[in-house]
């Protein structure tokens, strides 16, 4: 199929990629792995009733009438520090020095800090034997309740979610030391081009560096892939085979190429998928990044992108970052977002075209400063941009002032992260 709009392209490509199947992973590796089952707490979160500060755990009724002039005196009868249990119980008239995380002793319900009492002006206070209590205490002050973040069954991350070090701090805070994570999708990268040289060789006349194999290589990894192989070939046809067929080698779940699926007498890559694999699609009514190849080759799907390298990168950020999501079992979230344009937006192609520009906010609202450069050879306007703007097909130009529609670059926690539980909203 050929000169596709972006939505028919992208719901081809979605089509045919499946979600891979989970793995267990242990915490100390799973920063930024996709969470593939639902994380219910097995437990009460906290474990057990426990003391937010240092201070007396006490019976807040002891207190209902204590001040700093009339302060209510209280028998110290004991000490608890985290990790220990008290062993007796707290009744009228008593109070227990306590130490922050230290279990709650029973029939105590209330903790005065240290600060609200008479210890925080007489050191050394610890041996005596009765304490002052200078506040009135309302029952739970202080007090971590057992069960109060999360009850046993009760659901904590849902699937989708990104591991971010709260994440694992909290499912650590629960037991477990391993997760259910979707499996990394495993990607495979040849770049063709005679033109191409590894960065780090010396410069040759006519070459120039490859810069694809390095982007394609950061976004899969960003979009949580595994590259298997980072390869390049030259515009031969039996070295491309070679090529592909040492990439399929490594039982990728998805191939990407770049370069050589355009028109030109040396883009092959696009023939040699006709031939030894399926293609599905080349061609794709876009700037930057029209000529973009979607197939399979022994049951492996793949994805051809454009060699120049801005064009490259966009349409990796349509479909190679869509194909991820899909294996990792996430459909992506909204990705388009709204912002005010401080610079008329032109667009004379006729295509959907993504140009760069940077965001930022002023007064609460969202603007964005299309990048000086926008010339597609031009990889420097990815240097100050940190998101593509979308210009449609059918509009050609955007004022000053106008609403535009924008593609974050390279975020993929935002498009995915679904809070459940209030405890998650700021995490
Ligand atoms: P192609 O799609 O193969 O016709 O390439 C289009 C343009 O991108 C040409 O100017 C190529 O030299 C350039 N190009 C292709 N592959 C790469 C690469 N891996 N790194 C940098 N530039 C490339
Ligand atoms: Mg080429």
């Amino acid at each position: 199929m050929q000169n596709l709009s972006v939505d028919e392209a992208l719901g081809l490509v979605l089509e045919e990629i499946k979600p891979l199947p989970l793995e267990e992973v242990p915490l100390v590796m799973a920063l930024d792995r996709i969470i593939g089952e639902a994380v219910c707490s097995p437990v009460n979160l906290p474990l057990f009733s426990n003391s937010a500060m240092d201070g007396y755990a006490l019976k807040a009724v002891d207190t209902a009438a204590a001040s700093a002039i009339f302060p209510a005196k209280l028998a110290v009868i004991g000490e608890v520090a985290a990790g220990e249990v008290f062993s007796g119980k707290l009744e009228r008239g008593q109070a227990i020095r306590i130490m922050t995380g230290a279990a709650l002793p029973e029939g105590a319900d209330a903790v005065v800090k240290f600060e609200d009492t008479d210890e925080a002006f007489k050191p050394g206070s610890r041996a005596w034997n009765s304490v002052e209590i200078f506040t009135a205490a309302q029952p739970g002050q202080n007090v971590r309740l057992e069960g109060e973040d999360f009850k046993p069954g009760q659901p904590v991350l849902p699937t989708g979610t990104v591991l971010n070090p709260g994440c694992l701090g909290l499912v650590a805070s629960l037991g477990y030391a391993s997760v259910k994570c979707v499996r990394k999708p495993r990607v495979a990268i040849l770049a063709t081009g005679s033109e191409l040289l590894q960065a780090g060789q010396p410069p040759l006349p006519g070459k120039i560096y490859n810069s694809n194999n390095y982007i394609l290589a950061a976004l899969v990894t960003k979009y949580g892939g595994e590259v298997v192989r980072l390869s390049t070939v030259q515009d031969r046809t039996e070295l491309i085979e070679q090529g592909i067929a040492e990439s399929l080698a490594q039982k990728p779940d998805l191939l990407i190429t770049s370069g050589g699926v355009s028109v030109g007498d040396f883009d092959l890559v696009k023939q040699v998928l006709g031939t030894v694999g399926e293609l599905q699609m080349w061609q794709v009514r876009m700037r930057p990044g029209k000529p973009v190849a979607f197939g399979e080759i022994a049951g492996i799907p793949l994805l051809g992108l454009p060699g120049n390298p801005l064009a490259a990168l966009v349409s990796f950020e349509l479909f190679g970052k869509a194909a991820l999501l899909k294996m990792l079992q996430c459909p992506p979230g909204p990705e388009l977002i709204e912002a005010i344009t401080v610079e008329p937006v032109r667009n004379s192609s006729g295509r959907r075209n993504f140009l760069r520009g940077k965001l930022f906010q002023e007064e609460g609202r969202l603007y964005v400063r299309p990048s000086r450069y926008q010339m597609p050879s031009q990889l420097a306007s990815l240097v100050e941009s940190d998101c593509l703007i979308v210009a449609g097909e059918d509009c050609s130009y955007y004022l000053a002032g106008d609403k535009v529609a924008v593609m974050p670059l390279y975020r993929l926690e935002k498009s995915l992260s679904r809070a459940i539980h209030p405890v998650m909203a700021g995490i």
